[in-house]
């Protein structure tokens, strides 16, 4: 019989105790904890994203100073207002809400944002003291998925774990924060030679693909823990995973749904984190 690691709850608890812990800090050094996250142009979903942020920030406490930029920003406009969020004392973290417009370089507008505020974890210095298993501002969505198998005591240490998925945001930090946790960690990709051969071995499978309920149950070994990032639409226009969850479910020990998995860790992660850069502040 499975059991489904649900995120709203864990989501819902952390919040509780990052608000407590926001109001503390404001009581003992007497400043607000900011958050600036900036959007360019008017795409749906980053407009979705950054209102769901806003309100985050609300409900735990944390001063949201959002920056809503015409679609035709200009690289210079961007990184103008960037470098000076960056030297604003009262600003713990930046977040450039992503995909930004096509005409605009995403890469040399983030490296603006200094390590300790980059709150979404994704600059070269997080990534590489990650890497390097230092203390460091982690990607969320990874992040959260490391809070999730903590909240059911799921230990790691030596344990097969597989990563589908490669991406900077999710597979590739996904990969090394298991392996900072002592797995022995396999991370697979559209090159993998033979995905479901890999798949079967794992003890612990992360599916961060995007692509509708890839991962079959037959890809699965009996009693796996089976964490499933992906987001889509099915052909049913109904939101779900890369994982197949009717028919996998019960080949998993553990298993998360799509929706209400890891989506909700997300934002609250990003909380976590500006919290942390705060403290980490002089
Ligand atoms: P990307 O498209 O950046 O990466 C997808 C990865 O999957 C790539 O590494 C790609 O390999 C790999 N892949 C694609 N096809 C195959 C295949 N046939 N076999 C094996 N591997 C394959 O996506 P993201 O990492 O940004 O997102 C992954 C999923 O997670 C999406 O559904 C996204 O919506 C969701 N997501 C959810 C979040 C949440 O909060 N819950 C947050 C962020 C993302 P290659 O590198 O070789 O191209």
């Amino acid at each position: 019989m499975y059991e489904l690691i649900e995120g709203k709850p864990l989501s819902a608890q952390i919040r509780l105790e990052i608000a407590e812990k926001v109001k503390k800090f404001k009581e003992e050094r007497n400043r607000d904890i900011g958050l600036a996250v900036v959007l360019v142009g008017e795409d749906p979903a980053s407009q979705v994203y950054v209102r769901n942020k806003v309100k985050a920030c609300e409900e735990v406490g944390i001063k949201s100073l959002a920056y809503y930029l015409p679609a035709e920003t200009s690289q210079k406009e961007l990184e103008e207002l960037i470098s000076s969020l960056a030297a604003d004392d009262g600003v713990d973290g930046i977040l450039v809400q992503l995909p930004l417009p096509a005409h605009l370089d995403s890469k040399s507008a983030l490296k603006l944002i200094p390590t300790e505020k980059d709150v979404d974890g994704f600059s070269e210095n997080n990534m590489g003291r990650l890497a390097m298993n230092m203390d460091c501002l982690v990607a969320c969505t990874p992040n959260g998925v490391m809070k999730m198998l903590a909240s059911k005591n799921i230990s790691l240490k030596g344990k097969k774990a597989v990563v589908v998925g490669r991406s900077n945001i999710v597979g590739r930090p996904m990969a090394l924060l298991l392996l900072n946790a002592d797995a022995t960690v396999t991370v697979c990709h559209s090159k993998t030679a033979d995905l479901k051969k890999e798949c079967l071995e794992a003890d612990i499978l992360v599916a961060a693909i995007g692509k509708p309920k890839f991962i079959k149950a037959d890809m699965i070994k009996e009693g796996a823990v089976v964490i499933d990032v992906g987001v889509n639409r099915g052909a049913d226009g109904k939101l779900c995973g890369d994982v197949d969850f009717e028919n996998a479910k019960d080949k998993c020990s553990y298993i998360t749904p799509v929706p209400g998995g890891v989506g909700p860790m997300t934002i609250t992660m990003l909380m976590y984190n500006t919290y942390t850069a705060a403290c980490r502040r002089k």
